[in-house]
C-alpha cells in the first residue's frame, strides 16, 4: 500500500538502521509541551527539496520538536565513544535522535537529527535537553560557516519547547534540527573497535566508504584509502578554519565528522585580535583546543581513527601499524599545503614562491604583537588601507615586492583577496547580543539582522559597518559554554 508523501517533503531512506544493532538504539523523541518555531531555514529547505513554505506552519514546529514524526521516519540514537580532552569515554547520542536520512532530489543524502529531543539509552545522567541560547548559536555559526564556503552541518529549524531546562540557572529549552552529510565520527569507529567485534568494524567501514568515499572501493586497499581521505578532508577543513579565524572549541574525537564537515562546534567562536593561544570555551582550562593548536589536535584525533582501523588495514598487525603510521605521518604535510594555499589566496598571491610561508608567518607575528584584529587586518590589506599602520610598514613593503613577481594586474590581486577574506564574520559581541535578546526577551530582531548581515560574507561592497567592528576594548573577555 502506498503511503502519502510527507507534508514537509521528507523522503527518508535510513541506511544507518541496517547496520549492526550495537551501533545504535531505536529511540523516539520525547514530546515537548509547547513547540514554537524560533528560526526556520527556507534556503536550506529549498536545497534539500523540502517545501520552504511549509516550514512556518504549526505542524512543522511539531515535527521539529519531535512531537510528530515525518512519514517514513526511523528514529534512532547512534552509539559512539570518544576521547574527551584526551580521555576515552563511552558516549552516544544522549540528547539527539536521528529521525532519518533524507534523500534530496538529485540523490544527495543527509542525516536529519533532532538535537535536544529528550533522553535516550546514552543519556547517562543528562536530561536529553538543550537550551535555546546554544541552539541558536549553532544555527548562526552553521549558517556563517556555510556562507563562508566551509563544509559544515547546518540547522533547518530551532523550536522553543515551552519547557525549562536547568543548568546553572533555569533556561528556556529548544530543539535544533540538524542537517549533516552524516554523523559518522572518529568516535563511531573508536566505539566499534572498543567493542572488539571485527565484523562489525568492517561493516561500519564498508558503510562509511559506500556513503562518503565510494572511489575507495576501486583501490587496492579501500580501508587505507578511507583513512587517507579522512585525513585529507580534515587537513583541508582545519586549514580553512584557520583561514577564517574559527575556533571549534571542543575538538574531542566524538565531535570530528568523517565526512569532513564542521560538526558539534558547541562553544565555538571567531577570533578578534589575532592570538594563536585564543580559547573561548569555559571548560577548556588548559587551552587544549586553542585556535593555533587545532591542527595538532586534528592530527592526534586522526591517530585515534587510524588505531581503530588497524584490524582492517592489514591482517598482519605490524603491517597494519606501518600502514596507519604512514597515513598519519602525512597529515602535517597535507595540512601545511592547504594552509599555505589558504594564506596565498588571502594575500592575493597567484603563483608560488618558497618564501611565501615566511611572508604569511611574519604578517601573523606582526598581528599578534599588535593585537590586531584578524579579519579586519586582512580586509584592510585587500582595501589598501593597511599601509597607514606603521607597525605593518616593513611587512607591507615586502608584500608589495612579492606582488611584482606574479602575473596579472593589481585589480586581479584585489579580487582574489576579496574572494578569500570575509568582510564580515559572526563577531562574538554581536552573537551574544542576538542570543541574549532572543532567549531573555523573546526579541528576535537582532538575531534576524545578524543572520542577514552574515549573508554574502565576501561581498565587500555591502554596508554593514555595525557588524564589522571588533568588540570595544572595554568588553569583558568572551567566554562560551557548551550548554550541556
Ligand atoms: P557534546 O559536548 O555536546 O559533544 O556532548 C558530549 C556527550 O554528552 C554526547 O554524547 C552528548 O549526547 C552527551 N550530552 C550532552 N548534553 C547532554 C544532555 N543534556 N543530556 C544527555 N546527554 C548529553
Ligand atoms: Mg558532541
Amino acid at each position: 500500500m502506498a503511503t502519502d508523501p510527507d507534508p514537509l517533503g521528507f523522503r527518508f531512506d535510513t541506511t544507518y538502521a541496517r547496520l549492526p544493532e550495537r551501533l545504535f538504539s531505536h529511540a523516539a523523541p520525547t514530546p515537548v509541551r509547547r513547540p514554537e518555531a524560533v528560526l526556520v531555514n527556507p534556503g536550506l529547505a529549498a536545497e534539500l527539496g523540502l517545501d520552504p513554505e511549509a516550514l512556518a506552519r504549526p505542524e512543522a514546529a511539531e515535527v521539529f520538536a519531535g512531537n510528530r514524526l515525518p512519514v517514513g521516519a526511523t528514529p534512532l540514537a547512534q552509539a559512539y565513544s570518544g576521547h574527551q580532552f584526551g580521555h576515552f569515554t563511552r558516549l552516544g547520542d544522549g540528547r539527539a535522535i536521528l529521525i532519518g536520512e533524507h534523500v534530496a532530489p538529485g540523490g544527495r543524502r543527509v542525516d536529519v537529527q533532532l538535537k535536544g529531543s529528550g533522553r535516550t539509552p546514552y543519556s547517562r545522567g543528562g536530561d536529553g535537553r538543550a537550551a535555546l541560547g546554544p541552539m541558536l548559536r549553532e544555527h548562526i555559526v552553521g549558517e556563517a560557516l556555510h556562507a563562508l564556503g566551509l563544509p559544515t552541518s547546518r540547522s533547518l529549524a530551532v523550536v522553543a519547547t515551552g519547557e525549562t531546562v536547568y543548568r546553572e540557572e533555569p533556561l528556556p529549552g529548544a530543539v535544533l534540527t540538524r542537517v549533516a552529510a552524516s554523523h559518522l565520527r572518529v568516535g563511531t569507529f573508536e566505539h566499534a573497535a572498543a567493542l572488539g567485534d571485527p565484523e562489525m568494524l568492517r561493516a561500519l567501514a564498508d558503510y562509511t566508504v559506500a556513503r562518503h568515499f565510494p572511489a575507495a572501493t576501486e583501490t587496492a586497499n579501500p580501508y587505507r584509502a578511507l583513512l587517507d581521505e579522512v585525513i585529507e578532508r580534515q587537513a583541508s577543513l582545519v586549514a580553512h578554519w584557520l583561514g577564517i579565524g574559527f575556533v571549534h572549541g571542543v575538538m574531542n574525537t566524538d565531535n570530528m565528522a568523517l565526512s569532513g564537515e564542521s560538526l558539534d562546534f558547541g562553544p565555538c567562536a571567531f577570533l578578534d585580535a589575532y592570538d594563536p593561544e585564543t580559547v573561548f570555551s569555559s571548560i577548556d582550562h588548559h587551552g587544549r583546543y586553542a585556535f593555533g593548536r587545532q591542527p595538532r589536535i586534528a592530527h592526534w584525533n586522526l591517530g585515534r581513527f587510524a588505531e581503530a582501523l588497524l584490524p582492517l588495514l592489514d591482517p598482519e598487525p605490524s603491517a597494519a601499524l606501518a600502514q596507519a603510521q604512514e597515513a598519519i605521518d602525512a597529515f602535517p604535510t597535507r595540512f601545511e599545503l592547504h594552509w599555505l594555499a589558504e594564506m596565498r589566496t588571502k594575500l592575493g598571491l597567484a603563483n608560488e614562491e618558497a618564501e611565501d610561508h615566511a611572508l604569511a608567518e611574519t604578517l601573523l607575528a606582526t598581528m599578534h604583537a599588535q593585537r590586531a584584529d584578524f579579519t579586519n587586518t586582512f580586509r584592510a590589506l585587500a582595501d589598501g588601507t593597511l599601509l597607514t599602520d606603521p607597525a605593518f610598514a616593513d611587512w607591507h613593503t615586502a608584500w608589495q615586492g612579492r606582488l611584482t613577481r606574479q602575473p596579472g594586474t593589481a585589480e586581479d590581486t584585489r579580487a582574489r583577496q576579496r574572494a578569500a577574506n570575509p568582510a564580515v564574520i559572526p563577531r562574538n559581541h554581536k552573537v551574544e547580543e542576538a542570543l541574549e535578546a532572543a532567549w531573555r526577551e523573546g526579541n528576535l530582531a537582532p538575531l534576524h539582522r545578524l543572520l542577514e548581515a552574515l549573508r554574502d560574507p565576501y561581498d565587500h561592497g555591502r554596508e554593514r559597518a555595525d557588524y564589522q567592528e571588533p568588540a570595544p576594548a572595554s568588553a569583558a573577555r568572551y567566554r562560551t559554554f557548551c550548554g550541556t
